[in-house]
């Protein structure tokens, strides 16, 4: 698998080493709950290339990158974020990443719920 000198918790969750609540899977990509949601619905979508962050990402990365926000929308209705959701990429120290394998937050509340405020991240 690629990925083999990842360290990080998600190389672990990849590794099947640590469970995790998966929302999506194929060749490219895993999707799975986070596990301290910032809204009633947060799930994140990495890819299983080992790419540390959004700041390492460089053309040839374009189709996966792609890929990966295509399932956004996708991903976002099945788990119930039919009327809007935030997608958020933290990025480096100042952009407060935690864990350094790229990741796609997707979280926002179900329809009926309360808008999500400002600008608020996944923090
Ligand atoms: P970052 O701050 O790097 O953008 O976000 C890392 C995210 O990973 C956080 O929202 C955190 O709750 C989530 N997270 C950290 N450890 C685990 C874990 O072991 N399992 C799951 N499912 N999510 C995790």
């Amino acid at each position: 698998m690629s990925g083999a000198a990842n360290d990080t918790i998600f190389g672990k969750i990849l590794r099947n080493e640590i469970p995790c609540q998966k929302v999506y899977e194929d060749e490219d990509v895993l999707a799975f709950q986070d596990i301290h949601p910032a809204a009633e619905v947060h799930f994140l979508i990495i890819p299983k290339k080992f790419i540390p962050s959004l700041a390492e990402v460089g053309m040839d990365d374009a189709p996966l990158l792609g890929k990966m926000m295509a399932l956004v929308p996708q991903l976002a209705k099945e788990q119930g974020l039919a009327d809007g959701f935030r997608v958020a990429v933290n990025t480096g120290r100042m952009g407060r990443q935690d864990v350094y394998h790229l990741h796609i937050h997707v979280f926002g509340n179900r329809p009926g719920g309360a808008p999500l405020s400002g600008m608020a991240g996944a923090h």
